[in-house]
């Protein structure tokens, strides 16, 4: 077979117009819909799976990080705090008390931090019921595959799900994908991590009752000899890391059972691929860990550092919008910022925040017909400030 096929040339049928189109439906994605939504802006949410929450929920990852900054100020707001609380409207979690009641004791908050675990099937109900209270169209089990440009400006986005192929035109698109995949297709300069571990987390049956299991290769020390890193952005290496994730599961499994828990089976596996940095986009401005307490004009929202207490950091918008296109912002996982940052801005609390501030800053570029560069950062800052978002150090 020769090394490429042709396709003949296809007239793919246009399907609706949104105002801004959410491509991926993580934590990111829906805070960015819902931020459009709410604006009073047509909005879809695109979403290759059949549940909202991605990595949070599908991936089982299910801790909401701290939106404090481990010295008992709280730094993120907004439609990140919503989260977490929809995270625990079915079901219990482990939210420290002072930071459960809104006049929780300043001592005790700065020795607990603000985050919880939650389970991920209640989550993604919450999340869906969020979604349509908000009146975003959700299109499921639909996988972005590419972009029609005219010059600069994305004109919408095409999608193949049980229709076929087909368009979604959009006068904004926030690339909520983790994976960067809209800006990598609409030609917005990315950067790929070749870095990734091999992932596991499981939930077991055995004599304990059920529990979450966390196999990971170390996230960032040495990994054992005979096992690879993983950059996410192919196919081949994706499918590995599924194959190689689920046989380190049965390994745990097998060890547990040798060591005397004999009815032990994994009982709920990833069914979203774990891998943490995969491809990002490389903007305007790519915002570094040394940058903490940096006060930046453009800041769009805050974040304190999940790994240890101190550190703050301001999320400038250079970090979220496009340069090759005028209508396209990333959030979440992919946003513009260094490999050191990206471990901090990659969990959940952060990237609702960027998602809020894309699909917010979407909403109000749609409605005044000028693209996201064009789009006053004064103006954002202040629709973000009335919605309850933190974007100057407490
Ligand atoms: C092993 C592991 C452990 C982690 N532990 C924690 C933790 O304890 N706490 C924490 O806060 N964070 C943790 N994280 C990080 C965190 O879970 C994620 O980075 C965060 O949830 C990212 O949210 P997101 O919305 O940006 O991306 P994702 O959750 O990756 O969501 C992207 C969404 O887009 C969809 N999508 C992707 N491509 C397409 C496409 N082409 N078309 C349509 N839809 C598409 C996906 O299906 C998915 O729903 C962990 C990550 C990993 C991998």
């Amino acid at each position: 077979m020769s090394s490429a096929i042709w396709t003949e040339s296809l007239s793919i049928p246009v399907i609706a117009e949104y105002d801004v189109c959410v491509v991926g439906g993580g934590v990111a994605g829906v805070a960015a819909a819902l931020a459009s939504a709410r604006e009073g802006a047509k909005t879809c949410l695109i979403e290759k799976e059949y549940a909202l929450g991605g990595l949070a929920t599908l991936g089982l990852v299910v801790i909401y990080l701290p939106l404090c900054d481990g010295r008992g100020r709280q730094v993120i707001s907004g439609i990140s705090e919503e989260l977490l609380k929809t995270s625990l409207k079915y079901a219990p979690g482990n939210l420290p008390a002072c930071w459960a009641n809104p006049d929780g004791d300043p001592e005790a908050r700065k020795n607990a931090r603000y985050r919880t675990n939650f389970e991920a099937a209640p989550f993604m109900i919450a999340l869906e019921e969020l979604l349509r209270d908000a009146g975003v169209t959700l299109m499921y089990d639909s996988r972005f595959c590419g972009v029609r440009r005219t010059g600069r400006h994305i004109d919408g986005v095409i999608l193949e799900n049980k229709s076929g192929r087909v368009g979604v035109g959009a006068r904004m698109v926030v690339d909520a994908s983790g994976d960067a995949d809209v800006c990598f297709a609409a030609g917005e300069k990315t950067v790929s991590s070749p870095a990734n571990v091999c992932t596991g987390w499981y939930f077991s049956q055995g004599k304990d009752g059920v529990q979450l299991r966390i196999v990971s290769d170390s996230i960032h020390g040495e990994i054992p000899a005979g096992h690879r890193y993983y950059a996410g952005d192919r196919h081949d290496d994706v499918t590995a890391h599924a194959i190689d994730g689920r046989r380190m599961i049965m390994e745990d499994v097998m060890k547990r059972r040798a060591a005397g828990d004999e009815g032990l089976y994994p009982l709920m596996i990833p069914t979203y691929d774990g891998m943490r940095m995969t491809r990002r986009l490389s903007g305007a401005y790519e915002l570094d860990e040394s940058e903490a307490f940096v006060d930046f004009e453009d800041s769009v929202g805050m974040t304190g550092d999940w790994r240890r207490p101190g550190p703050v950091f301001a999320l400038p918008w250079r970090t979220l919008v496009g340069t090759e296109n005028d209508n396209i912002a990333a959030s979440g996982r992919c946003i513009s910022v260094t490999t050191d940052m990206w471990d901090i801005t990659r969990v959940i609390p952060t990237a609702a925040v960027t998602g809020q501030a894309a699909g917010l800053g979407a909403a109000l570029a749609a409605r005044q017909g000028i693209g996201l560069n064009e789009l006053s950062v004064n103006r954002l800052q202040a629709a973000l400030r009335q919605n309850g978002v933190i974007i100057e150090k407490p």
